[in-house]
Protein backbone atom coordinates (compact mmCIF):
# COMPACT_ATOMS: atom_id res chain seq x y z
CA UNK A 1 0.00 0.00 0.00
CA UNK A 2 1.10 3.51 -0.82
CA UNK A 3 0.88 4.85 2.90
CA UNK A 4 3.93 2.19 3.52
CA UNK A 5 6.10 4.15 0.82
CA UNK A 6 7.78 7.32 1.32
CA UNK A 7 6.06 10.48 -0.09
CA UNK A 8 8.45 12.39 -1.88
CA UNK A 9 5.63 15.26 -2.76
CA UNK A 10 2.19 16.01 -2.12
CA UNK A 11 0.56 18.20 -4.94
CA UNK A 12 -2.73 19.88 -5.48
CA UNK A 13 -4.24 16.28 -7.69
CA UNK A 14 -1.11 14.16 -7.19
CA UNK A 15 0.84 12.26 -4.82
CA UNK A 16 4.61 10.94 -5.87
CA UNK A 17 5.70 8.60 -3.66
CA UNK A 18 9.65 6.57 -3.74
CA UNK A 19 9.18 3.95 -6.24
CA UNK A 20 10.20 0.42 -5.73
CA UNK A 21 13.31 0.89 -7.81
CA UNK A 22 15.72 3.54 -7.96
CA UNK A 23 15.07 5.92 -10.26
CA UNK A 24 11.36 5.19 -10.47
CA UNK A 25 8.04 7.13 -8.71
CA UNK A 26 5.34 5.61 -8.03
CA UNK A 27 2.47 8.60 -9.18
CA UNK A 28 -0.82 8.74 -6.96
CA UNK A 29 -3.90 10.27 -8.38
CA UNK A 30 -6.17 11.82 -6.36
CA UNK A 31 -10.06 12.77 -6.33
CA UNK A 32 -8.51 16.45 -5.22
CA UNK A 33 -9.56 19.30 -7.53
CA UNK A 34 -8.42 22.90 -7.64
CA UNK A 35 -8.75 25.72 -9.71
CA UNK A 36 -7.77 29.44 -10.10
CA UNK A 37 -4.63 29.17 -8.15
CA UNK A 38 -5.97 26.99 -5.45
CA UNK A 39 -8.77 29.82 -4.30
CA UNK A 40 -11.38 27.16 -5.90
CA UNK A 41 -11.26 23.43 -4.16
CA UNK A 42 -13.63 20.61 -4.08
CA UNK A 43 -13.23 16.71 -4.88
CA UNK A 44 -14.59 15.15 -8.18
CA UNK A 45 -15.48 11.65 -6.83
CA UNK A 46 -13.51 9.19 -9.16
CA UNK A 47 -11.26 11.68 -10.69
CA UNK A 48 -8.31 10.09 -10.03
CA UNK A 49 -9.44 6.66 -10.99
CA UNK A 50 -10.33 8.45 -14.82
CA UNK A 51 -7.32 10.39 -14.65
CA UNK A 52 -4.87 7.59 -14.24
CA UNK A 53 -6.07 5.51 -16.71
CA UNK A 54 -6.95 8.52 -19.37
CA UNK A 55 -2.93 9.50 -19.05
CA UNK A 56 -1.79 6.18 -18.92
CA UNK A 57 -3.64 5.84 -22.24
CA UNK A 58 -2.28 9.02 -24.09
CA UNK A 59 1.34 8.41 -22.31
CA UNK A 60 1.19 5.26 -24.11
CA UNK A 61 0.22 5.95 -27.41
CA UNK A 62 2.81 8.76 -27.47
CA UNK A 63 5.54 6.13 -26.40
CA UNK A 64 4.45 4.65 -29.62
CA UNK A 65 4.99 7.43 -31.90
CA UNK A 66 8.39 8.05 -30.36
CA UNK A 67 7.65 10.64 -27.77
CA UNK A 68 9.59 9.61 -24.97
CA UNK A 69 7.59 9.71 -21.63
CA UNK A 70 8.57 9.33 -18.16
CA UNK A 71 5.47 6.60 -17.76
CA UNK A 72 6.26 2.97 -17.18
CA UNK A 73 2.89 1.23 -16.30
CA UNK A 74 -0.17 1.62 -14.64
CA UNK A 75 -0.04 -0.30 -10.56
CA UNK A 76 -3.52 0.05 -9.63
CA UNK A 77 -6.69 2.19 -9.89
CA UNK A 78 -4.81 5.04 -8.55
CA UNK A 79 -1.21 4.51 -8.99
CA UNK A 80 1.26 4.71 -11.60
CA UNK A 81 5.05 3.86 -11.92
CA UNK A 82 6.81 6.61 -13.96
CA UNK A 83 10.70 7.31 -14.56
CA UNK A 84 12.03 9.68 -11.96
CA UNK A 85 13.14 12.65 -13.68
CA UNK A 86 14.50 16.26 -13.03
CA UNK A 87 11.24 18.55 -13.62
CA UNK A 88 11.36 20.94 -16.13
CA UNK A 89 9.53 24.08 -13.88
CA UNK A 90 7.48 25.63 -16.76
CA UNK A 91 3.94 24.97 -18.14
CA UNK A 92 4.04 24.60 -21.60
CA UNK A 93 0.43 25.07 -22.38
CA UNK A 94 -0.31 25.07 -26.43
CA UNK A 95 -3.37 26.44 -27.97
CA UNK A 96 -5.39 25.61 -31.37
CA UNK A 97 -8.56 28.10 -29.96
CA UNK A 98 -8.92 30.66 -28.06
CA UNK A 99 -10.14 29.94 -24.85
CA UNK A 100 -9.63 30.68 -20.83
CA UNK A 101 -6.53 33.30 -20.46
CA UNK A 102 -5.96 33.71 -23.91
CA UNK A 103 -9.07 34.50 -24.80
CA UNK A 104 -9.33 37.06 -21.56
CA UNK A 105 -5.98 38.54 -22.36
CA UNK A 106 -6.40 39.42 -25.70
CA UNK A 107 -10.54 39.47 -25.90
CA UNK A 108 -11.06 37.33 -28.27
CA UNK A 109 -14.02 35.31 -28.21
CA UNK A 110 -14.14 31.21 -26.86
CA UNK A 111 -14.48 29.34 -29.51
CA UNK A 112 -12.72 31.38 -32.30
CA UNK A 113 -9.72 29.01 -33.80
CA UNK A 114 -6.44 30.54 -34.21
CA UNK A 115 -4.53 31.28 -36.54
CA UNK A 116 -1.78 28.82 -35.96
CA UNK A 117 -1.25 26.66 -32.72
CA UNK A 118 0.34 28.85 -29.97
CA UNK A 119 2.66 28.08 -27.71
CA UNK A 120 3.53 29.27 -24.09
CA UNK A 121 5.53 29.26 -21.42
CA UNK A 122 4.33 29.69 -17.71
CA UNK A 123 6.86 29.81 -14.51
CA UNK A 124 5.78 26.80 -12.55
CA UNK A 125 5.26 28.73 -9.02
CA UNK A 126 2.13 28.51 -7.34
CA UNK A 127 3.05 31.30 -4.87
CA UNK A 128 3.94 33.40 -8.09
CA UNK A 129 0.28 32.23 -9.34
CA UNK A 130 2.43 30.39 -12.58
CA UNK A 131 3.41 33.95 -14.39
CA UNK A 132 3.39 33.96 -18.06
CA UNK A 133 7.39 33.91 -19.02
CA UNK A 134 9.39 34.00 -22.65
CA UNK A 135 12.38 32.16 -23.68
CA UNK A 136 14.66 35.16 -22.49
CA UNK A 137 13.34 34.88 -18.66
CA UNK A 138 14.05 30.61 -18.90
CA UNK A 139 17.32 31.42 -20.32
CA UNK A 140 17.93 34.01 -18.42
CA UNK A 141 16.90 32.70 -15.04
CA UNK A 142 18.72 29.02 -16.21
CA UNK A 143 15.04 27.01 -15.69
CA UNK A 144 15.80 25.36 -19.17
CA UNK A 145 19.08 26.04 -21.63
CA UNK A 146 17.92 26.96 -25.64
CA UNK A 147 18.52 23.01 -26.20
CA UNK A 148 16.26 21.89 -23.73
CA UNK A 149 13.55 24.55 -25.17
CA UNK A 150 14.25 23.43 -28.70
CA UNK A 151 13.45 20.08 -27.53
CA UNK A 152 10.45 21.26 -25.82
CA UNK A 153 8.95 23.10 -28.47
CA UNK A 154 9.25 20.48 -31.22
CA UNK A 155 8.19 17.66 -28.65
CA UNK A 156 4.99 20.02 -27.66
CA UNK A 157 4.15 20.36 -31.31
CA UNK A 158 4.00 16.65 -31.70
CA UNK A 159 2.12 15.98 -28.98
CA UNK A 160 -0.02 18.50 -30.24
CA UNK A 161 -0.77 17.37 -33.40
CA UNK A 162 -1.27 13.73 -32.44
CA UNK A 163 -3.36 14.27 -29.94
CA UNK A 164 -5.40 16.68 -32.39
CA UNK A 165 -5.93 13.74 -34.71
CA UNK A 166 -6.23 11.39 -31.72
CA UNK A 167 -9.43 12.95 -30.63
CA UNK A 168 -11.17 14.39 -33.26
CA UNK A 169 -11.20 10.37 -34.41
CA UNK A 170 -13.54 10.09 -31.09
CA UNK A 171 -15.47 13.56 -31.51
CA UNK A 172 -13.64 15.90 -29.85
CA UNK A 173 -11.56 18.77 -30.41
CA UNK A 174 -8.65 19.27 -28.66
CA UNK A 175 -8.82 23.22 -27.70
CA UNK A 176 -5.91 23.73 -25.29
CA UNK A 177 -3.59 21.81 -22.72
CA UNK A 178 -1.03 22.18 -20.16
CA UNK A 179 2.07 19.78 -20.17
CA UNK A 180 5.83 19.48 -18.16
CA UNK A 181 8.98 17.64 -19.14
CA UNK A 182 11.59 16.37 -17.21
CA UNK A 183 15.27 15.69 -17.68
CA UNK A 184 16.13 11.95 -17.80
CA UNK A 185 19.29 10.75 -16.68
CA UNK A 186 20.32 7.73 -18.32
CA UNK A 187 23.81 6.23 -17.96
CA UNK A 188 25.86 9.26 -19.77
CA UNK A 189 22.91 10.97 -21.08
CA UNK A 190 20.83 13.25 -20.07
CA UNK A 191 17.16 14.10 -22.27
CA UNK A 192 13.98 15.69 -21.70
CA UNK A 193 11.14 13.65 -21.49
CA UNK A 194 7.12 14.61 -21.29
CA UNK A 195 6.22 13.79 -17.49
CA UNK A 196 3.56 14.61 -15.34
CA UNK A 197 0.11 13.65 -16.76
CA UNK A 198 -2.16 14.41 -19.88
CA UNK A 199 -5.89 14.53 -18.68
CA UNK A 200 -9.36 16.30 -18.96
CA UNK A 201 -7.48 18.22 -16.03
CA UNK A 202 -4.64 19.50 -18.11
CA UNK A 203 -6.56 19.50 -21.00
CA UNK A 204 -9.41 21.75 -22.90
CA UNK A 205 -11.66 18.73 -24.61
CA UNK A 206 -15.08 20.03 -26.73
CA UNK A 207 -17.61 17.94 -28.06
CA UNK A 208 -17.09 18.60 -31.99
CA UNK A 209 -20.58 18.80 -32.50
CA UNK A 210 -22.49 20.39 -29.45
CA UNK A 211 -18.92 22.30 -28.30
CA UNK A 212 -19.51 20.54 -24.78
CA UNK A 213 -17.04 21.27 -22.22
CA UNK A 214 -15.62 17.60 -21.26
CA UNK A 215 -12.65 18.96 -18.95
CA UNK A 216 -11.81 20.68 -15.99
CA UNK A 217 -13.80 23.86 -17.04
CA UNK A 218 -17.11 22.02 -15.78
CA UNK A 219 -15.39 22.46 -12.08
CA UNK A 220 -13.90 25.95 -12.54
CA UNK A 221 -17.17 27.19 -13.68
CA UNK A 222 -19.66 25.38 -11.70
CA UNK A 223 -20.90 23.90 -14.93
CA UNK A 224 -21.89 20.46 -13.32
CA UNK A 225 -21.53 17.04 -14.25
CA UNK A 226 -17.70 16.96 -13.69
CA UNK A 227 -17.50 13.28 -13.34
CA UNK A 228 -19.53 12.37 -15.96
CA UNK A 229 -17.92 14.31 -18.81
CA UNK A 230 -14.97 12.81 -17.61
CA UNK A 231 -15.90 9.40 -17.96
CA UNK A 232 -17.18 10.15 -21.38
CA UNK A 233 -13.51 11.25 -22.62
CA UNK A 234 -12.37 7.97 -20.84
CA UNK A 235 -15.49 5.85 -22.31
CA UNK A 236 -15.22 7.51 -26.22
CA UNK A 237 -11.06 6.61 -25.79
CA UNK A 238 -12.42 2.94 -25.21
CA UNK A 239 -11.18 2.81 -21.69
CA UNK A 240 -14.07 2.28 -19.52
CA UNK A 241 -16.78 -0.43 -20.23
CA UNK A 242 -20.21 1.36 -21.19
CA UNK A 243 -23.00 -0.54 -19.62
CA UNK A 244 -25.16 0.06 -22.48
CA UNK A 245 -27.20 2.98 -23.66
CA UNK A 246 -29.88 3.91 -21.58
CA UNK A 247 -28.29 3.15 -18.45
CA UNK A 248 -27.08 6.33 -16.05
CA UNK A 249 -25.72 4.31 -13.21
CA UNK A 250 -22.22 5.30 -15.20
CA UNK A 251 -19.38 3.00 -16.86
CA UNK A 252 -17.37 0.38 -14.84
CA UNK A 253 -13.91 1.01 -14.44
CA UNK A 254 -11.81 -1.92 -15.69
CA UNK A 255 -8.74 -2.90 -14.22
P1 LIG B 1 -5.45 28.85 -19.39
O1 LIG B 1 -4.13 29.56 -19.49
O2 LIG B 1 -6.38 29.23 -20.51
O3 LIG B 1 -6.07 28.98 -18.03
O4 LIG B 1 -5.13 27.30 -19.56
C1 LIG B 1 -4.68 26.76 -20.77
C2 LIG B 1 -4.68 25.22 -20.70
O5 LIG B 1 -3.70 24.78 -19.80
C3 LIG B 1 -6.00 24.64 -20.19
O6 LIG B 1 -6.24 23.41 -20.88
C4 LIG B 1 -5.75 24.38 -18.73
O7 LIG B 1 -6.49 23.25 -18.28
C5 LIG B 1 -4.26 24.07 -18.71
N1 LIG B 1 -3.62 24.58 -17.51
C6 LIG B 1 -3.09 25.81 -17.30
N2 LIG B 1 -2.58 25.92 -16.06
C7 LIG B 1 -2.79 24.74 -15.46
C8 LIG B 1 -2.47 24.21 -14.17
O8 LIG B 1 -1.88 24.87 -13.30
N3 LIG B 1 -2.85 22.94 -13.92
C9 LIG B 1 -3.51 22.17 -14.85
N4 LIG B 1 -3.88 20.92 -14.52
N5 LIG B 1 -3.80 22.63 -16.07
C10 LIG B 1 -3.45 23.89 -16.39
Amino acid sequence: MSSRRRRIYEGKAKILYEGPEPGTIVQYFKDDASAFNNKKKGTITGKGVINNRISEYLMTRLNEIGVPTHFIRRLNMREQLVRQVEIIPLEVVVRNVAAGSLAQRFGIPEGQALPRSILEFYYKNDQLGDPMVTEEHITAFGWATPQDIDDIVALALRVNDFLSGLFLGIGIKLIDFKIEFGRLYEEEMVRVVLADEISPDSCRLWDLKTNEKMDKDRFRRDLGKVEEAYQEVARRLGILLDPGAGDHRGPVTVQ
